[in-house]
């Protein structure tokens, strides 16, 4: 494919995803995601520009600290390369630059945020709003999105009072209405169900296999999870809803 757009957009998202690495590693710790520059957890000491570079500076560092040799997590590469398909597989799909960095945006804080609810079980607002705001946007038709978000946070705000009634406990939480605005702004109403029915199927096996083993599972990953599925082949999903109709 001969596509320039294309490299940019992997590019871009090798780049964003070094950015994730640094969200993921210091929102959950309250500090700024600007200042100090990068610096070695283990040692502090500021890493240059060349230990920086996305998925290349680990490969010829071996994946260790240039100082002192302390063993750089897997988790940085694998996050770049994740955020980097997901700029591609967005512009693929949107075939518009400027659309295709607002969807992928959207992914890459669901990411990040599904590893710091997975790794801290934290879910901070300002990237939950900041992907709900971005959704808003990531679309050619801005009204829509925004009815369609407004819906889902109210039809979840309704869902959590009666679970809860019938629970007798707060169930859900705030932030899971903040995903549920997300995906009714990017995938609208039959999809965006279509979506919270996916994420429930995916999620059961899961928790079946580790809840009995009494570890606490986060949901925003599967959540985030089935959106990025439903949004990418939502063409196989409408046939689908539309023969589940008939
Ligand atoms: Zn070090």
């Amino acid at each position: 494919m001969q596509d320039i757009n294309l490299y940019l957009s992997g590019l871009l998202g090798l780049l964003i995803g070094s950015f994730l690495n640094v969200l993921i590693l210091r929102i959950p710790k309250d500090e700024s995601i600007v200042f100090p520059s990068s610096h070695c957890t283990k040692c502090g000491k500021t890493l240059k520009w060349w230990h920086n570079i996305p998925v290349l500076s680990y490969i010829f560092l071996r994946g260790k600290c240039y100082y002192c040799k302390d063993k750089i997590s897997l988790q940085y590469p694998i996050v770049e390369i994740f955020s980097s398909i997901i700029f591609v597989i967005s512009y693929i799909k949107t075939g518009d630059l400027a659309h295709g960095f607002a969807v992928a945006l959207v992914f890459d804080i669901l990411l990040a945020l599904s590893i710091i609810d997975f790794r801290y079980k934290a879910v901070p607002d300002s990237l939950n709003l900041t992907a709900l705001t971005i959704s808003l946007f990531a679309t050619t038709d801005i009204v829509t999105s925004f009815t369609n978000a407004l819906l889902f946070a109210g039809g979840f705000t309704l869902l959590r009072f009666y679970v809860s009634f019938f629970a007798k406990k707060e169930a859900m939480g705030e932030a899971d209405i903040m995903i549920a605005a997300t995906i009714g702004a990017m995938l609208g109403i039959k999809l965006g169900i279509f979506c919270i029915f996916l994420s429930a199927v995916i999620a059961l096996p899961v928790f079946l296999i580790v809840g009995k083993k009494d570890i606490q599972l986060p949901f925003i990953p599967f959540l985030a999870l089935s959106l990025m599925i439903t949004y990418f082949f939502d063409f196989y999903f409408i046939k689908l809803i539309s023969w589940l109709y008939e």
